[in-house]
């Protein structure tokens, strides 16, 4: 039995059309997409007349031959019920974090704030970090802070530990000593639970050991590379000038010679925002693993924007990306954003929130032992959660959680794709309800980054799973149902 109130066209909607007749209709809600490879006309037409209040009975005596098709929209929930199907959440079940134990947990020690490079971008403000002076993190911090997250998973969990700064291979023998201390004494300890271990580096130190500690660990490794060596010279000077790409190429290729696999990563400013094709190429001919194309942060830790005139173009940096995509240099699963979107596409999948940051999952450890949930939020004291080794005080980390969910959001609360974009970083959200002050352009940058460059990317990544579907269709058929594969969280 079909409902028998007025149907209406879900509020959901995420329509693409392409070429003279192919159609795609998803509900960003359910996330079952539709592909409709001939005949849009007919099915458009449809929806217009469904979308006049009829009832399914209506509905059927208009278009008698269409039994099937509507059948079809009522399944992929593009005609819902007006008065029965669920489309949003309510204010009720927006809850805060779920305190159930979480699988897992990624902890990034500030193994120092101090860096060697001068990176025209940098996150780490120079009134919140300590990015002068040689400061360090005690073993007994980063232990203490890997327990702490080991005592948050779940039996059977796995807590990542991420060696990140400032410039965490200023201290590589603190490393070593951390992860021995992890060995020894955590893995017996906490025998029914994984550690893991990831290092974020600029890559222009490498020790004589690193490739055999990596080896031996299983370390993932990944580094930036903002372009071909004058472009990233000019991204990524050492601070007193001098450009870094010669050091950091060096070590990736070592690395890749020995067989350990290094995600390489651009950040897009206005300087090398016309070289994104080149750049995959040379992440490809550096022997990277992966391919990261990420457009530039517009806010520091010190709540400073990006200048005007760093800020890239959204369309620049979409086209060169969808260039990127369609040349095959890299495979989608190697590829960022797209590798992560496409799992934001999995039916049934619902993004209320695009980060796992404000869930605590993520935390960060200051030198000082101090607790963060980003490292873009260090520093900010009403953001910190504690100390390591004491229990967080999450009542800001609940109140933001509650605030950032797609459907609370005044900008995106009536956008058919917040189910499937999360609302976009918030950082500069957080920054404007406090107050802080950003240039108009830093504004609309920070705006049509998370909306604009979103829509694209997902655009990209659903007609290429029509595609994928219609490959798979023998014969053709004029619908089938999408899906996306497995993906793991890359931010
Ligand atoms: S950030 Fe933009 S695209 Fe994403 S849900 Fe909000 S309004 Fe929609
Ligand atoms: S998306 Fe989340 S984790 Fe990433 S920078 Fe923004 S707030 Fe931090």
């Amino acid at each position: 039995m079909g409902p028998s109130g007025p149907l209406a066209l879900t509020r959901n909607l995420i329509s693409l059309e392409r070429g003279g007749d192919e159609l795609l209709l998803v509900n960003s809600f359910h996330m079952r997409t539709m592909y409709v490879a001939r005949g849009k006309e007919r099915v458009k037409r449809l929806l217009t007349e469904a979308g006049q209040g009829l009832t399914l009975e209506g509905l059927k005596s208009a278009f008698p031959h269409d039994a099937d098709l509507i059948q079809l929209l009522r399944d992929y929930r593009i005609l819902v019920d007006a008065s029965e199907d669920k489309e949003c959440f309510e204010h009720s079940e927006i809850a805060a974090a779920d305190p159930r134990p979480k699988p897992r947990m990624t902890v990034y020690l500030l193994i120092t704030e101090a860096c060697n490079l001068g990176c025209i971008y940098c996150l780490n403000g120079a009134g919140t970090y300590l990015k002068d002076g040689r400061s360090k993190m005690s073993p007994t911090v980063a232990i203490q802070s890997v327990i702490d997250c080991l005592e948050q998973i779940s039996t059977g969990g796995r807590v990542e530990v991420g060696f990140f700064g400032g410039e965490p291979m200023l201290q590589w023998p603190l490393i070593k000593e951390i992860i021995r201390r992890c060995e020894d004494d955590l893995k017996p300890a906490y025998h029914d639970k994984q550690i893991t271990y990831h290092l974020t580096s600029n890559l222009t130190i490498c020790p004589p050991d690193l490739i055999e500690v990596i080896r031996r660990h299983n370390i993932t490794v990944m580094s930036d590379i903002d372009g071909p060596p004058e472009i990233h010279n000019r991204c990524r000077p050492y601070r007193h000038g001098k450009g870094s790409h010669a050091q950091t190429a060096a070590t990736i290729r070592r690395l890749a010679a020995a067989g350990i696999p290094v995600s390489l990563r651009a950040t897009i400013t206005s300087v090398n925002q016309d070289y994104i094709m080149d750049t995959v190429a040379h992440h490809k001919e550096l022997g990277g693993s992966t391919s990261a194309v990420v457009p530039a942060c517009p806010i520091n830790s010190d709540r400073e924007f990006l200048a005007d005139e760093l800020l890239p173009d959204p369309n620049r940096i979409i086209a060169g990306l969808v260039e990127a995509f369609h040349s095959g240099l890299w495979d989608k699963e190697n590829l960022f954003p797209f590798n992560q979107y496409i799992a934001k596409l999995r039916p049934g999948t619902r993004q209320v929130m695009s980060c796992a940051a404000f869930s605590g999952t993520i935390p960060v450890i200051r030198v000082n032992a101090d607790v963060y949930p980003c490292i873009y939020l260090v520093g900010q004291e009403k953001c910190r959660l504690g100390t390591a080794g004491t229990p967080w005080d999450r009542r800001w980390l609940d109140e933001t959680l509650l605030a950032l969910h797609v459907d609370n959001l005044e900008e995106c609360n009536s956008c058919p794709w917040r189910y499937a974009c999360g609302g976009g970083c918030p950082l500069t959200k957080l920054a404007r309800w406090d107050g802080v002050a950003s240039s108009p352009k830093a504004a609309e940058y920070a705006r049509r980054i998370s909306c604009d460059f979103t829509k694209a990317v997902l655009t990209e990544m659903l007609w290429d799973l029509a595609d994928e579907a219609r490959t798979d269709l023998a014969g053709g058929q004029q619908q089938a149902a999408l899906s996306a594969p497995e993906s793991t969280l890359y931010c």
